[in-house]
């Protein structure tokens, strides 16, 4: 391809609204533009490599035996009511009628349309397993669009969703789909962790997600064991149990005047009491009913760990004025004593705590040597503290670090959660029907590329990996009037070209070589062949590795034969 022929209007400066890198350097390189707030048109180059991924993706897929279908992305309101999904999505779900009144949805996801499918058209277990697969535009009017194509509303996403008659069945696709994974970030040039994520609260299942460390971009906050490798979402961490604390001995509660002391701190700070021997109380709403949460005071409570352990759907922190009526005091002086009719639960750490500091229930104050069964019992205890880095390792016992990850796929064991919703049967072989067991599995298209360009990048521009980069090789010319050049110029172009590699050149005559190298490093096509000063002096062609930076001079008339070996080596390191 010749740059005068394609379209890629490179920019100096990225728009202000651009925070990350991968977002602003797709604006610089000319791959992406915005349309509106999260929805962006792709461009020549851009739209090369989100195929290329695509490609990677699809081939993954068919070797596991996934079948590919492509659904529509507008889906009636009547499947989303059946799974209760239609209110469940609330805002995010993009909905419109029709002209006769009907109502429909742009699909945020497609478990509904494909249950709706199979429901209708497996009938036997002879059927199975099945996988199906999809690489398709998913809608969701996301609360905060940003980043670009990391968080957007109009999104390519890859969906497959797995059929299966047994649990032994869904252990086996589940895996061949976790595999297929890790080949294809692999082979994406991106380095994944697959870390266990929360399933919610049917409990029991198994969920991960695949997720890149990145401190800036990165919206999934993981526990990572650098020791053993645990490595889970920060909703279903863990870290060991601690060691069963020495008895202390009872001291008398006493009631101690707190004015203007409400958090934590401050309390901690007025009466000189370290924070690890106060409770944090905190009053939540779950499926509409009150809980008082207890954790220790130098703890954060984790809403997903809460919500989980007592089965529920949806969870809000209580109002202050919820607050105020619940428990009669403000948020600042809420305490488990003397609290009736209100489910208190607690994190474990809270029965290694003795003559602790809790809120008073009274505002301006607070009770010290508090004791668990002497001044108020729990109902359920549970772990509902998130992780923090330097906690123990459940599984080895090292200390645990913190990341935050961008989170580019997820795999996910249903169940029957949506086939028994959808009343979706099969016969299986004992001649009764039975709900199909199911697995579904997700990778933003778009949100791996810009996974990828987080991952690759240097002050300059981006570094793509061979296999998702628009163009393999560019032929740099640096003067256009110099015969001499533009002859060897082109006839590498050709030579490589009829070899099946992908190769663009910059043949513009209207700018500079310091304008053709900025653009070239910015576009980050990870072969560069300079066409110029060597060639006059000496008869050779400069190669650059864009990735490393290497610059190395060849004959010019072993040029082919060498970048060939070059490239062919940058597949290999990705296919190892
Ligand atoms: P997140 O927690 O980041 O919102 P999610 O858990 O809602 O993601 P899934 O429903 O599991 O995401 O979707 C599968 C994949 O689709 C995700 O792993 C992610 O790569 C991608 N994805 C989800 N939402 C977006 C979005 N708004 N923009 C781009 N990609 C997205
Ligand atoms: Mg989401």
């Amino acid at each position: 391809m010749r740059l005068t022929e394609t379209f890629v209007p490179t920019l100096r400066e990225a728009p202000q609204d651009a925070e990350i890198i991968s977002h602003k350097l797709l604006l610089k390189a000319g791959m992406i533009r915005k349309v509106a707030s999260g929805i962006y048109s792709f461009l020549p180059l851009g739209l090369r490599s989100l195929e290329k991924v695509k490609k990677i993706i699809r081939g993954e897929m068919d070797k596991t035996g996934a079948l590919e279908v492509l659904f529509p992305a507008i889906l009636p309101k009547e499947i989303w009511e059946e799974t209760g999904r239609w209110d469940i999505y609330g805002n995010e779900m993009f909905k419109l009628k029709d002209r006769k009144g009907r109502e429909f949805c742009l699909g945020p996801t497609h478990e509904e349309a494909v249950v709706d499918l199979a429901r209708g058209e497996l009938r036997s277990y002879k059927e199975l397993p099945k996988t199906f697969y999809q690489i398709q535009t998913k809608y969701r009017d996301e609360l905060r669009p940003r980043f670009g194509l990391m968080r957007a509303r109009e999104f390519i996403m890859k969906d497959a969703y797995s059929f299966d008659a047994s649990m032994r069945g869904l252990d086996k696709s589940y895996e061949k789909m976790f595999n297929a994974y890790k080949r294809i970030f692999k082979r994406c040039g991106l380095t994944t962790i697959p870390i266990e994520a929360d399933s919610g609260a049917i409990g029991g299942k198994v969920s991960h997600e695949f997720v890149v460390i990145s401190e800036k971009a990165g919206e999934s906050e993981f526990v990572y064991c650098p020791k053993c490798g645990y490595a889970a979402n920060i909703e279903a961490a863990k870290s060991a149990k601690e060691k069963e604390a020495e008895k202390e001995e009872f001291k008398p509660i006493n009631k101690v005047s707190t004015p203007d002391a409400k958090t934590i701190s401050e309390v901690s700070e007025l009466l000189n009491i370290p924070k690890e021997k106060l409770v944090k109380s905190l009053l939540y709403k779950i499926d509409g009913e009150f809980v008082l949460a207890l954790v220790r005071g130098d703890d954060e409570l984790n809403e997903v760990k809460l919500k989980n352990l007592l089965n529920g759907k949806f969870i809000f922190p209580a109002t202050t004025e919820e607050v105020r009526s619940v428990i009669g005091a403000s948020v600042g002086s809420v305490g488990p004593v003397g609290v009736k009719k209100v489910k208190i639960v607690a994190d474990y750490r809270i029965k290694n705590m003795f003559n602790f500091v809790t809120g008073a229930n009274e505002d301006g104050y607070h009770f010290v040597n508090v004791n668990l069964n002497r001044d108020f019992s729990v109902d359920a205890f549970g772990d509902i503290r998130t992780v923090k880095a330097g906690d123990s390792c459940p599984k080895c016992g090292a200390k645990l670090e913190v990341y935050e990850g961008i989170e580019v796929g997820q795999t996910f064991k249903l169940g029957t959660k949506y086939s028994e919703k959808m009343n979706a049967k099969f016969l299986d072989k004992d001649g009764k029907e039975k709900y199909f067991i199911m697995g579904c599995y997700g990778i933003g298209v778009g949100r791996t590329l810009a996974a990828i360009i987080e991952e690759h990048n240097d002050n300059y521009g981006i570094k793509w990996p061979i296999s998702v980069a628009p163009f393999e090789v560019e032929v740099v010319p640096l003067n256009m009037s110099d015969k001499t050049i533009v002859d060897v110029s082109e006839k590498i172009y050709n030579d490589l070209t009829s070899s099946g590699i992908e190769v663009l050149i910059d043949d513009r005559n209207d700018v500079s070589a310091g304008v053709k190298f900025n653009d070239a490093d910015l576009i980050g096509i990870p072969v560069q062949i300079i066409v110029g000063r060597a060639l006059k002096k000496e008869g050779k062609l400069e190669i650059k590795d864009r990735d490393s930076g290497e610059k190395v001079l060849i004959e010019a008339e072993s040029t082919v034969k060498y970048v060939r070996g070059v490239i062919e080596a940058k597949y290999n390191a990705l296919d190892e």
